[in-house]
């Protein structure tokens, strides 16, 4: 087990200190100016851009607050990763894309796999590494339970077989966190198994789809007697579905939030275009004062999981609430963005680049807001069944 650090930080129980301590410094850090005006463009290059202000960020400790110190933390709690993201936005800076992906695996990695998560979170948070979530198949994402991708145990290994798609940064991720079949094929969720793969085992390619906005983001990933050993599986085999179930809980709340908190800035930075250009005329201003009450709303409910989360509550069907709340107001948003900059965002200049991406693949990325994680259908229809108990029909 991995012992760096297995002391707290100073602000760990203070999570008020870390936020001003943390705005300080993202305020007069000149080497942040780096990211501020990032040239970044491609997937590739701002994945890289990224894990490079990860490194940084990690030498001042900041991105470990919120993470365990046996892990490479300095402990404290989500409330000081929800803060980390919140003055990262605030401070005109991205939110590294590998941060996404680790709040949404890394806490079920840590409750289901300790001494995996303390081997290899402290390279994470470093910015050394970053992994992909291969749940979605062909014909099993809604209908996750439905997936055929085959992982056979042979001795103190797994042979994997099959194919993942949508598998969001999966053509530069180190490491993938499949779910694969360990049951029979009627097993349903009952039979299934999540593992860590390394992305350079022989018997696997990795095929880029490009996005409209000609981003490489998401990828197939296709498993050719895949070999694993058995200590890469993330809690019992053919439990499963206990720890995706798990993981939700997280990629419900804090990934809304990160990107609610990112939505947030980029409408105030609207609202300074709006006003500087007299660009927006009454029926704008009113859209954008309802899609701001919107996102404020769903930042809201994203705060309150959050809390709950920290309190060590489990966050049940109800989470589909922040999911349905955090895509609407995604897609509203650069739909107004959209409409107000005249289709600029479609055609965006070099200096309305803010985050990395511009403002073309923003509107783009938002499309898929209310597909990606569970589609707003299915988070209806889990808020009409578990959360409201209407009747079927
Ligand atoms: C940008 C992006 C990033 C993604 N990243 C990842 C990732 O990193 N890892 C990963 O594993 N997956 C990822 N996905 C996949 C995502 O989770 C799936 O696209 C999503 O779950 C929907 O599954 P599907 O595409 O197979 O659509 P389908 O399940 O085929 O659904 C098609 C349509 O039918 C509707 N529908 C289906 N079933 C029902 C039902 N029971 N009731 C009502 N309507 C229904 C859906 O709402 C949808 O409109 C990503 C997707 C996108 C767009």
């Amino acid at each position: 087990m991995n012992t760096a650090g297995v002391i707290p930080g100073p602000l760990a129980e203070d999570v008020t200190a870390y936020r001003r301590e943390l705005r300080q410094f993202l305020r007069t850090e000149p080497e942040l100016d780096t990211w501020r005006a990032d040239p970044a463009e491609s997937t590739e290059e701002i994945l890289q851009s990224h894990a490079r202000l990860l490194a940084l960020l990690y030498s001042g400790g900041w991105n470990r607050y919120g993470w365990p110190p046996a892990m490479g933390g300095l402990g404290g709690s989500e409330l000081h990763r929800a803060a980390f993201y919140e003055e990262l936005s605030m401070a005109d800076l991205p939110i590294p894309e590998q941060c996404m992906t680790l709040d949404t695996v890394g806490p079920a990695v840590v409750g289901f796999a300790p001494e995996l998560a303390a081997q290899l979170l402290p390279g994470y948070l470093r910015g050394d590494e970053w992994w992909g979530q291969g749940f979605s198949e062909p014909e099993a994402g809604s209908d996750l339970a439905a997936l055929r991708t085959r992982g056979t145990v042979d001795g103190d290994r797994m042979v994997i077989n099959g194919q993942k798609i949508w598998t969001s940064q999966a053509a530069t991720a180190t490491r993938l966190l499949c779910l694969v079949r360990t049951g029979t094929p009627e097993s349903r969720h009952r039979g299934l198994t999540i593992v860590l793969v390394d992305a350079d085992c022989p018997g696997i390619t990795i095929r880029p789809i490009a996005l409209a906005s000609g981003q490489r983001e998401l990828a197939e990933v296709f498993f050719d007697d895949v070999n694993v050993p058995l200590d890469r599986v993330i809690g019992e085999i053919n439990g499963g579905w206990a720890v995706a179930m798990y993981l939700m809980q997280w990629e419900r709340a804090m990934y809304c939030y990160a990107s609610t908190s990112r939505l947030m800035r980029s409408m105030q930075l609207l609202r300074d275009r709006m006003l500087a250009d007299d660009i927006a005329g009454d029926a704008e201003t009113s859209a954008f004062a309802r899609i701001y009450v919107q996102l404020s709303t769903a930042k809201a409910r994203g705060l309150q999981s959050i809390r709950r989360l920290a309190a060590g509550e489990k966050l049940g069907p109800e989470a589909s609430v922040d999911k349905l709340l955090c895509g609407q107001a995604d897609k509203a948003a650069y739909d107004l963005v959209a409409e107000v900059m005249e289709q600029a965002s479609l055609v965006a200049a070099p200096a309305d680049r803010r985050y990395a991406h511009d403002w073309s693949d923003q509107w783009w990325y938002s499309r898929a807001a209310t597909i990606m994680g569970g589609s707003a259908e299915i988070q209806r229809g889990i808020i009409a069944d578990h959360v409201l108990a209407l009747p079927k029909d």
